[in-house]
Formats: structure tokens, C-alpha cells, sequence
């Protein structure tokens, strides 16, 4: 391709706005533009980058016995009222009327329009495993969409769907499509690990796995064990205090009222009193499908709400607003403490442990109360695991310390059961001629999320770094003066002879300053630079990889095998 007349806006100066780097250099390098907050159209460069993620992802999913088909963006509410999800997505789902006042959403993601279709088209044990899947744009109202393409309102993802027949099948079915991400993601070159994750809305009853690729930006926190495989989305970790922190003191001392003005945080209260943190035992107001309840925690921990979520069996959670917290506790935020509270106290196993007491809210502002037991002085109505892991804890497991990183989710797989299958009447007929529900799962990458986590990972400060996989060429040649016959006779030369050879080539034909395209070059990041410069004339030129500082000299007989053999590379 010729880049005079390519459509690839570069800009010099960094977008403002913007703080992923990957949503920076999509930007600088012409790849994408944006229409409306999380809504961005793909420009030639970045589309072509797309395509080819695209293309690995569905000959990968078709290695693993997979099928494409194409399914309608616009879907009837009815089915989402039918698998109950219709209330649950909230306002992420983009809703719409047609003329007639027929309601519709545009899909986020298609659970229920598969399995509305083979309930209605498979019927038999025959026609059973099968697995669909589809490349299409999904929808979401996000509440902050941001970061660019790694979260977006408008994007691109593979979706797949398996059907099998019992849960013996979705193992062998999960366990494939598993193997094909491993194989997607080390395709792309990126640095990635697969963790135990929470379900989240899609719901389901077994196993379920996202692949994070590991990066500052993400949103997802990653909890790895130091010595055995253990690994898991931070949502669903669990963990062991290491054994120095649990908390040491006496039992008898009786509950003493403690004046304690200005105090809202539990810093405030260390710096007051001259505790630590793990010697206070907070309590947050949340508010729960619109109940408000409480939640007793160690100073020095946090709440996972995930974990708390799951448990209360609820759709939302939020923690309460000032108003309800006066109301339910007759004290501001910052001195709400668990005795005489009437709403349910809900308490994690390992604050229960606190042998001395802790240092409660007094639930009257300016007072706290000290030497509380668990048990003795108030009593929780339920205890669970609603601790968030954190750095200093170790493996449940094995007891070596964890290990925490950032992730961005880039795929997701569950095993779903029969949530889909029985709501929506994805039935069969078995062997035996009985009718029996499929055992579904799903599969989900985030494709357009992908091309932002590639460029996460592979960039320097002046530009992109492409993965040769995903690279929009693999070639750019650079005649450094348009104006001087020889240097483009060379570089024209050079270039037919490559696209003869099959390779993807980016000939920079512009009447540009070499500077300008210097730059240019190296934000798109194309991964072989050959330079035909002031040697033209002696038939010499540069070769220049992008992720490496050395310039060769080749002699331009030679450039041809020369690019081969680094494409192999
Ligand atoms: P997240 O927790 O990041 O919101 P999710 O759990 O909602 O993700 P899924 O419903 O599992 O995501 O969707 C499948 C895949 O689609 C995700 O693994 C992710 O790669 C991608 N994805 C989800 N939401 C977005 C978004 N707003 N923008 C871009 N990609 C997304
Ligand atoms: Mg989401």
C-alpha cells in the first residue's frame, strides 16, 4: 500500500484526556477516532490490525470445533424478561422501541438469542455437542466508559456457545475452548495468565476462568500464589492473614467509651489513639437491593463486594449514603459501630477472631467504643468470607506469600449449566428418548479490548511496537527524499519485489520531511524499516527492526531474503 493517498491522520502532540497509553498511540497513529464517549470507528490501519486478530481468534475457534454464524445485534426484550435477565443487566442495556412500540435492546452479549434458537432447531442427542460462535459488535451503557477501546460502550467481541449433552461433555467442551485462548493469546504475543474468576450476571453453576494480560492500566486486579499454580481474579480470591497479623490481646478488660472528635477514617483514629489499624473494627453501611445492612471489618481490610454480593444472593450493592447511615445508626459516617444497630450485621470469619476486642463506632458522633467482642458485645447476624485478599496475605493452599498485578480482561470463559437451557427451552431428546436440558457454556473475547492490550504491552515512547502477527504490515519502506530519482527508483523497485513475494508492505511515497517520517514510522511500529537514503546510489540502504536499536547497511540485492528471514523471526 502506497501511504500518499492512505488514510492514517497522525498527530503530534498527545491527545488530551486520554491516560491508558494504548488509547493515547491508537489515537496519534491514525488507528482510531472518536464519535462519542466509548464509541470510536476504526480508521484503515487500525481495522486492518483488528482483521487480523479477528482471523486468528476464528481459526483457533474453528480448530477447536467451532462454527460462525452471524446473529441479530438488535434482540426483542421478551427473551430477556424470559431467562430473567431483563432487570439484573440494568442499565447497561441499551433499550429501544420500534414504530409499533415493541421494545428491543441491542446486544451486549447473546445467551438468550442462541439458546432461543437451538431450543427451537435442535431437538435430538444427534446433533449434540455443538459449539457456535460469532465475530459481531456489542453494546454496553457503561457506567465509565474509559480508557479507550479497553472499555468502550460500543465494541467488538467473539462471542461462542457451547451445547452439550451433560456436564461430562461441557468439561471435554470448556477444557477445549480454554486450550484454543491459551493458543489465541500466546499467538498475539502477549504476556497473559488465566485466573478463577466470579460469574458476574451471565450467571451459571460452575467453573469460570478469565484471561487477563498483565498491565498497569487494568482494571482487574490478579492474585497469583508465589509457589503452587493458585490464581484468581481478586473478585473471587481467597487468602490466609499471614499469621503475624492476627490480632494479639486480653479478653477481660470491659467496653470503655472513648472521646474521639474528628475521626471520620481509621487513620484518623491510628493517629489519635496510637493503634494500628487492625486493632479497629469498622462498620460500613451498604445498602443492598435497597435495604441497608452492615458490614463489620478489621481496620486494616477491605470489603469484597463480589464475595458479599454472591452471598446476600442481591443483584446490586452500593455503599450507603450519608442520609441512611445517619438514619439506620443516629451517627454520622465515621462513628457507625455495631452494638444496638437493628439491621443485619454481616461479619467476616477472620474479624471474628479478634481476641482483645476491637474499637468500635459508639454510633453517637465524636465517640468510639473500645475493648468490643465479637460475640460478647454485639453478635453478627451472619458470618461468611467477604474479606478482600490483600498484599502481606498468603495462599490458602499452600501458605506462600500472593502476589498481586494488575489485569485487563480480555476473555472469559463458563461453564454456564442449564441457567439459559431451562428458561428459554433448549431441550433434547436423549438416547433413551427422554427429554433432558443442554448443559451450556460461553466463551467471550474481547477483540477490540485486544487490540488496546497489545499495544499496553508493546510500546516505547516514540510509538507502537506491533506483535508480527498483528503488525498492519510487516515492511515499511521509507525513500528518505521523494525528490531524488534514484532513492525512489530503488525503493519502488523494493517494493513491487515484495508484494511479488507475498509481503505486506507500507511504502511511504509522501512528500514528507525525512523527520516527519521518521516519527510517523515509528508510532505506527511496523515491525522492518528499510531506509533508502543518500546510498541509494551505491545500491545500498538500512534495515532497521523496530524493537531493536541497530541500523544494518544491506546491500539492496540482499534486502529481499534479509526481510524473509526476519519475518520468520
Ligand atoms: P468487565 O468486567 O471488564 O466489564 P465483563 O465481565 O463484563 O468484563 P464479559 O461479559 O465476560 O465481560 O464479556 C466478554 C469479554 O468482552 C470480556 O472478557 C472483555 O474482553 C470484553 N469486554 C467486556 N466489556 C467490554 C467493554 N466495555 N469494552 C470492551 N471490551 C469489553
Ligand atoms: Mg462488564
Amino acid at each position: 500500500m502506497r501511504q500518499n493517498t492512505l488514510f492514517m491522520p497522525t498527530l503530534r502532540d498527545t491527545p488530551s484526556e486520554t491516560d491508558a497509553i494504548s488509547h493515547q498511540l491508537l489515537l496519534r497513529a491514525g488507528l482510531i477516532r472518536q464519535l462519542a464517549a466509548g464509541v470510536y470507528s476504526y480508521l484503515p490501519m487500525g481495522w486492518r490490525v483488528l482483521r487480523k486478530i479477528e482471523n486468528i481468534v476464528r481459526q483457533e475457534m474453528e480448530r477447536a470445533g467451532g462454527q460462525e454464524l452471524h446473529l441479530p445485534v438488535m434482540q426483542p426484550t421478551e427473551l430477556w424478561h424470559e431467562s430473567g435477565r431483563y432487570a439484573d443487566y440494568g442499565p447497561e442495556l441499551i433499550r429501544l422501541k420500534d414504530r409499533h412500540g415493541r421494545e428491543f435492546a441491542l446486544g451486549p452479549t447473546h445467551e438468550e438469542v442462541i439458546t432461543a434458537l437451538v431450543a427451537n432447531d435442535i431437538k435430538s442427542y444427534r446433533k449434540l455437542p455443538i459449539t457456535l460462535f460469532q465475530i459481531q459488535t456489542k453494546f454496553r451503557d457503561e457506567r465509565r466508559p474509559r480508557y479507550g477501546l479497553l472499555r468502550g460502550r460500543e465494541f467488538l467481541m467473539k462471542d461462542a456457545y457451547s451445547f452439550d449433552m451433560d456436564w461430562e461433555g461441557l468439561d471435554i467442551t470448556y477444557k477445549a475452548m480454554f486450550k484454543a485462548y491459551h493458543q489465541i493469546f500466546s499467538r498475539c504475543d502477549l504476556r497473559f495468565t488465566a485466573v478463577e474468576a466470579d460469574a458476574g450476571t451471565i450467571g451459571g453453576e460452575g467453573e469460570t476462568h478469565e484471561f487477563m494480560v498483565l498491565s498497569d492500566v487494568g482494571e482487574d486486579t490478579v492474585v497469583t500464589c508465589s509457589s503452587c499454580h493458585y490464581s484468581a481474579n481478586i473478585e473471587k480470591a481467597i487468602s490466609a492473614p499471614s499469621s503475624d497479623e492476627q490480632s494479639q490481646g486480653e479478653h477481660s478488660e470491659s467496653v470503655e467509651k472513648l472521646h474521639t472528635p474528628h475521626t471520620k477514617t481509621v487513620e484518623d483514629l491510628v493517629k489519635l489513639l496510637k493503634v494500628q489499624a487492625k486493632d479497629i473494627l469498622k462498620t460500613l453501611i451498604y445498602v443492598a437491593d435497597g435495604d441497608p445492612i452492615a458490614v463489620v471489618m478489621r481496620g486494616d481490610h477491605n470489603v469484597n463486594e463480589t464475595k458479599l454480593l454472591n452471598d446476600l444472593g442481591v443483584t446490586t450493592i452500593e455503599l450507603a449514603d450519608d442520609v441512611t447511615v445517619l438514619s439506620v445508626s443516629d451517627a454520622p459516617h465515621g462513628y457507625v459501630g455495631p452494638i444496638g444497630l437493628t439491621i443485619p450485621i454481616y461479619m467476616d470469619h477472620e474479624e471474628a477472631k479478634i481476641v482483645g476486642g476491637g474499637i468500635v463506632g459508639a454510633n453517637e458522633e465524636h465517640y468510639h467504643l473500645k475493648h468490643v467482642v465479637p460475640g460478647v458485645h454485639f453478635s453478627a447476624n451472619r458470618q461468611g468470607e467477604y474479606r478482600e485478599a490483600q498484599e502481606g496475605d498468603v495462599c490458602f493452599h499452600c501458605g506462600a506469600p500472593l502476589q498481586f498485578d494488575r489485569g485487563i480482561e480480555v476473555g472469559h470463559v463458563f461453564k454456564l449449566g442449564t441457567k439459559y437451557s431451562e428458561k428459554l427451552g433448549a431441550k433434547y431428546l436423549d438416547v433413551q428418548g427422554k427429554e433432558q436440558p443442554m448443559i451450556m457454556g460461553c466463551y467471550g473475547i474481547g477483540i477490540s479490548r485486544l487490540l488496546a492490550a497489545v499495544i499496553e504491552q508493546n510500546n516505547d515512547e516514540h510509538g507502537i511496537i506491533w506483535p508480527k502477527p498483528l503488525a498492519p504490515f510487516q515492511v515499511h519502506i521509507i525513500p528518505v527524499s521523494i525528490k531524488d530519482s534514484t532513492q525512489v527508483a530503488i525503493a519502488e523497485q523494493l517494493y513491487k519485489q515484495m508484494i511479488a513475494a507475498g509481503i505486506e508492505v507500507l511504502l511511504d511515497d509522501r512528500d514528507e520531511r525525512a523527520g516527519v517520517k521518521f516519527k510517523d514510522s515509528d508510532l505506527l511500529g511496523i515491525p522492518i524499516r528499510i531506509v533508502v537514503g543518500k546510498d541509494a546510489i551505491n545500491g545500498i540502504v538500512e534495515f532497521k527492526e523496530r524493537h531493536r536499536d541497530e541500523r544494518l547497511t544491506l546491500d539492496q540485492e540482499t534486502v529481499l531474503s534479509k526481510v524473509m528471514e526476519a519475518a520468520q523471526n
